[in-house]
């Protein structure tokens, strides 16, 4: 195992011997420009409390130039690239100060600090990511979230760049061609936190005012991108939530300013660096963004704005308790846009997209409790999953309406004020959330937090009565719910307390209207609930308060195929539109009859955020969850009806831009829309010209089905002539379902060196939809598996694992397809690194998935 990865216990054992620690950086990055010169340096003083008189420095450096300890230089010859050992130290509370000077690599994968060269302007933009031990690729630290420290900060840098930290700048000294930066000491915060941004940045302030408290505000973006930065709306968002987490939180926001910073060749969607967010560029919509769009910014920016307290005021003490601020987060992102910004919606999206996001992992054979067990960091890393994030938001709101919304706030509040600027493990939070109810919290968080796996719930209606209808209701039905667990790590059956509303409706004048909503509270494995009255459809968790795989009973079903976008709550809708859509994952239902579904109610359906999302559903299932000689019809069949409703829909309409989106992601499966997608491609479609990303949505969606050319890639690059436009070009370019294309794009994956992370994603979505059989590609992606730990970042890594071909039912049956017993074994072979095989079994889990899918689909293929 490499040095880099840490240990929990190693950690622990560091993180009990050091204390009092903080940091003098200096970092010269006056050479940025030069992009030939790959590295810079970096100068630490390292200031610490040692009780055993040993430990070590964390530093992913090219070089270590010199190293001091308490003024005596040292042996550099140690130094194993990842740790820099300390002995001889001062103890009992003495301090020790340790110099280290290295020269580091800028980074092209977005880890670390990440360079980035803007063709659109040829300037040179430099920002950070540490989450979660990048840190040491910058200056030589302690890299682990308890060991917090305050940071002082001075940085050389080009003259007249743009340079931001945590902290705001104290002073700066100009030289001809550069200048040195200084800024203020900052509070104590973990390593991963630490932030940076250096380049000829735009910028716009502004302030923030409670009492007495001003928080400068500012907004950074690069310059070619000004025009995308929707100022107005991020800063509504922005005090909105300043003012919501102001009044609820207690303690006053902590860091001083608040900078957000979009930036390119962004790993993931956003960073909570205090006093400088980090976001993707991606948030910046070019053109006309949707209400989807528009709601999925003001939530990352809650999100994030959540752990300037969750987190980084109050921080994990490891990453086993990562979901203390994550899942905390992510609800308060959703929740508090729902309550105080224009984007009230946002609860529905998380129902329909954020918890798919949760069920995808924690079905899977890489599920784990909430509350993981990390052993070292590169478990640590591949827990920012949908389990970690979705599950655990949806599980502390079902928590939030156990013990009141007033209670979780006020656990917050002495949460945060018991632990300000240190660490805390599960346990506190437990203790805070104890002091405010009565309810036996230990229990629930055994049930809910320490297990893993979804519950399925099940309605049984225990009356069945033939001919029943709307002439003839039913009389004094009742209905059966049950529910099933088996824990996946463990093998138990698990029973979990649910507290969730059945939703009744009946078809009346042909439209569904509700009839009662019955509050269920049940712990066992099944309750009986009595029915009042005639029902059609029974909603299993209505509202969507708590967390679990809903089916659908037959009767219901068929009531939702023939009447569903007339349920009067789009909430209520959504519900439903995730239950049916689980059912065909699970392959407890055909695909076909989600395509009904979709065909029969979506045209009807008027929110735009359930018609967006059922785009991505429709086009995911498509994909994968239909056998090969259905393919065809069923996408035929979805096309018709999205071009039906996208030619319907009014001229400039949200539900007309939610539907030329849903044309594009069908249109890749499809002939059947390749002249409503060249008008969206070509920018003559009426109303949407202006939206750059669409249009090479739809365009990429042309190359696959080979209906578009490289001259009309061309084309297109030419009225986006931009970065963002070359690195969708060749995407687009990438996704020609030739075999000669196919084969140049996996040389091209594998073969170039220093392949930024962007031209990374942009290669392997293109061969995603360039259609690779296991034929062709499987043998080379067997072998790819083995070494691509060693060879690549991890994060770049994982998303190689992910590019495997599809598997097709026609090729074996789920248990003895070659190909993917081939994967199994990888997946278990104890050689390989164990982050590696779980994101295999992942891998392998989502195409035995498919091949269920694909198998039920084929048996029920009359019937539709
Ligand atoms: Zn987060």
């Amino acid at each position: 195992m490499s040095t880099l990865n840490l240990t929990r216990a190693e950690c622990a054992a560091r993180g009990a011997d050091i204390a009092d620690v903080s940091y003098r950086i200096v970092l010269d990055l006056g050479n940025a420009e030069q992009l030939r010169v790959p590295t810079f340096v970096s100068r630490t003083t390292v200031r610490f409390t040692s009780a055993s008189g040993q430990t070590w420095l964390d530093l992913a450096a090219e070089e270590l130039l010199g190293l001091t300890i308490n003024g005596v230089p040292a042996d550099v010859s140690e130094y194993d690239g990842a740790r820099i050992p300390l002995s001889d130290l001062r103890i009992g509370g003495a301090e020790n100060v340790v110099s280290v000077s290295a020269k580091c690599r800028y980074s092209r994968s977005g880890d670390g600090l990440h360079r980035f060269f803007d063709p659109d302007t040829d300037e040179v933009y430099l920002y950070t990511h540490n989450e979660p031990t990048e840190a040491r690729r910058i200056f030589a630290c302690f890299e682990q979230p308890d060991l917090k420290a305050s940071f002082d900060l001075v940085v050389t840098a080009p003259k007249d760049w743009v340079v931001r930290a945590n902290a705001p700048e104290t002073g700066r000294t100009e030289g001809e061609h550069s200048m040195t930066v200084s800024f203020a000491g900052t509070q104590r915060f973990s390593t991963y936190l630490m932030a940076l941004a250096a380049g000829p940045y735009h910028l716009v302030e502004d302030e923030w005012r409670s009492g007495d408290q001003v928080v400068p505000l500012a907004l950074l973006c690069r310059r070619s991108q000004v025009p995308y930065l929707a100022v107005e709306e991020i800063w509504e968002t922005t005090r909105a939530g300043l003012d919501f987490y102001d009044e609820h939180f207690g303690t006053p926001y902590p860091w001083g300013k608040y900078d957000q910073i979009f930036l390119p060749e962004y790993n993931i969607g956003a960073m909570e660096n205090p006093g400088l967010v980090t976001f993707n560029e991606a948030y910046l919509v070019r053109g006309e963004a949707t209400l989807r769009q528009r709601t999925a910014r003001a939530s990352v920016i809650l999100h994030e704005m959540a752990h300037m307290w969750f987190g980084d005021l109050v921080t994990m003490k490891w990453w086993d308790d990562l979901w203390l601020k994550e899942s905390f987060a992510d609800l308060m992102g959703y929740q508090v846009t729902q309550e105080v910004t224009p984007f009230d919606s946002s609860m529905l999206q998380f129902a329909l997209s954020r918890k798919a996001f949760a069920y995808h992992y924690d079905r899977s054979p890489s599920t784990h409790p909430v509350v993981a067990d990390i052993a070292d960091l590169e478990a640590a890393r591949q827990n920012f999953d949908g389990i970690t994030y979705a599950k655990g938001a949806s599980v502390l709101r079902a928590l939030q309406e156990l013990i009141g919304r007033d209670a979780f706030f006020a656990a917050a509040r002495s949460y945060f004020s018991a632990h300000a600027f240190g660490t805390a493990t599960f346990a506190d939070l437990l203790a805070a959330l104890q002091q405010v109810t009565d309810v036996d919290l230990a229990s629930w968080a055994q049930d809910w937090l320490h297990t893993s796996s979804p519950s399925v719930l099940t309605p049984l209606p225990s009356v069945v009565e033939q001919g029943a209808s709307e002439r003839a209701p039913r009389r004094n039905p009742s209905l059966t719910l049950t529910q099933q667990c088996t824990d996946r790590i463990t093998g138990r059956s698990i029973l979990r307390p649910h507290r969730l509303d059945l939703g009744l409706y009946a078809v009346r004048d042909g439209a569904l209207t509700a009839t009662a909503t019955v509050p269920v509270t049940f712990s066992d494995d099944a309750v009986e609930v009595p029915i009042e009255s005639a029902v059609d459809l029974v909603v299993v968790n209505d509202g969507d308060l708590d967390y679990g795989l809903v089916r659908l009973d037959d009767r219901s079903r068929e009531t939702f195929v023939a009447h569903g976008s007339s349920l009067p709550n789009p909430l209520t809708r959504a519900v439903v539109w995730s239950s049916l859509w689980n059912e065909c994952v699970d392959a407890e239902q055909s695909f076909v009859t989600f395509v009904d579904a979709f065909c029969a109610q979506a045209p009807l359906e008027q929110h735009p955020m359930i018609l967006e999302s059922l785009g991505s559903f429709i086009a995911e299932g498509l994909g994968s969850y239909l056998p090969a000689a259905e393919r065809d019809r069923q996408a035929a069949r979805a096309a018709g009806a999205a071009r039906a409703a996208y030619e319907q829909a009014d001229e400039g309409s949200e539900q007309q831009r939610a539907w030329a989106t849903a044309c594009a992601l069908i249109g890749e499966h499809t002939d059947a829309l390749r002249d409503v997608l060249a008008t969206i491609a070509t920018g003559t479609a009426p109303a949407l010209g202006g939206n750059l990303d669409l249009r090479w949505r739809a365009a990429q969606s042309l190359v696959a089905r080979d209906a578009w050319t490289d001259e009309q890639i061309e084309e297109l690059l030419r009225a986006d002539d931009s970065m963002r436009g070359r690195t969708e070009a060749l995407s687009a370019r990438s996704g020609r379902p030739t075999p000669a294309s196919r084969e140049a794009v996996w040389a091209r994956m594998f073969g170039e060196e220093q392949l930024s992370n962007d031209t990374q994603r942009a290669l392997l979505a293109g061969f995603a939809r360039s259609g690779a059989r296991i034929a062709d590609f499987g043998e080379a992606y067997l072998a790819m598996l083995r070494e691509v730990w060693t060879r690549y970042p991890q994060s770049m890594a994982e998303r190689y694992v992910r590019a495997m071909p599809a598997p097709d039912l026609a090729e074996g049956d789920v248990d003895s397809h070659p190909f993917l017993r081939q994967v199994g074994q990888l997946a278990e072979d104890p050689s390989l690194p164990e982050a590696l095989r779980r994101e295999i079994a992942l891998q392998l889990d989502d195409a035995q998935r498919a091949l269920r899918a694909q198998a039920k689909a084929a048996r029920s293929g009359g019937e539709n």
